[in-house]
């Protein structure tokens, strides 16, 4: 094994955009069979857009946005900014939200005008005791077409449901698509709705997918991954990526993501565009056949 070929290395993944943080993620990202990727923010631009609105029969649309947009002004995910971008939009003058909590993974609880809210996942929902039936066809469309669904409850009944759309990456197929021509499978780790994730998957030719993981379960994917198909890579860009990046063989953080998902990952892909991941493998590869 000969330091100079992977300084070499090192040297032209830089200069495509790829930053090597640790000198031996340059030999086992080429011995990966499996790269795993986070969907929001790694295969999608993590720029959400609010696209639907659908109250519960007889709630007023408006009024109900400016109690959600209260909510989640004090919230940073990505599906916070679209549903405040919606709300001023609207020019909406927005309540106080007291006792906002997070609840990770699932959404976030908060009480607005003396009514408690809950917003977020499904799940969020069924741990709730809240049924969402009346609103489950518009429900299942949403994430037919790829798109985030966010319910709403208000003093434990639904109250609305939010679509929210997420472009995939300009490049992200064809990056994916380079990846399985050379041997390596791909897979999806997210915790997004099922229909969603597997309707986005499906626009990216990927055939793997774990959804509606909680942060704590990206690890635990990883490990499950690891046993049916081999040394896995993750990609992700999220705080809720962190253990998932850590856990794995080689962890690849999106640069323009969260400083704590790059602390724990071995590789940099600076710019965030997907062919960094292509093309760290060929110089990876190369660089491994070097040292044969
Ligand atoms: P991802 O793997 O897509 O980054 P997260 O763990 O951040 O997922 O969130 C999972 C799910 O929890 C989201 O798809 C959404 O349904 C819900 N959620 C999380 N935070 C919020 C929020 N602030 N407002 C509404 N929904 C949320
Ligand atoms: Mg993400």
């Amino acid at each position: 094994a000969t330091p100079t070929s992977i300084m070499v290395g090192t040297g032209r993944a830089a200069d495509m955009g790829v930053l090597f943080r640790r000198g031996d993620a340059l030999q086992t990202l080429g011995e990966v069979r499996m790269l795993a990727f986070d969907k929001t923010g790694t295969l999608t631009l993590g720029r959400p857009v609010l696209t639907d609105f659908v109250p519960a029969p007889g709630l007023d649309e408006e009024s109900l946005l400016r109690m959600v947009a209260a909510a989640e002004s004090r919230s940073e995910h990505p599906i916070a900014r679209a549903i405040m971008a919606a709300a001023e939009a609207r020019g909406l003058d927005l309540p106080v939200a007291e006792k906002v909590e997070a609840l990770s993974g699932l959404g976030l609880q908060a009480q607005v005008e003396g009514h408690a809210l809950l917003i977020g996942s499904a799940r969020l929902m069924r741990e709730n005791g809240v049924s969402s039936e009346g609103l489950s066809a518009r429900y299942e469309s949403l994430q037919a077409d790829g798109k985030t669904p966010v319910l709403v409850a208000c003093d434990g009944k639904i109250a609305a449901l939010f679509g929210a759309a997420d472009p995939v990456k300009p490049g992200a197929r064809a990056a994916l698509a380079a990846l399985k021509d050379e041997g390596v499978e791909v897979a999806m780790i997210t915790g997004d709705a099922k229909g969603t994730a597997l309707a986005v998957a499906r626009q990216l030719g990927i055939d793997h997918v774990e959804a509606e993981v909680l942060p704590g379960g990206k690890r635990d994917a990883v490990q499950r991954l690891r046993a049916a198909h081999g040394s896995v890579g993750f990609v992700g860009d999220g705080i809720n990526d962190a253990p998932a990046l850590a856990e794995a063989d080689v962890g690849l953080a999106i640069g323009t993501g969260t400083d704590v998902a790059i602390e724990s990952a071995d590789v940099v892909l600076v710019s965030g565009d997907l062919a960094g991941a292509v093309n760290a493998l060929a110089i990876s590869r190369a660089t491994l056949r070097n040292i044969r």
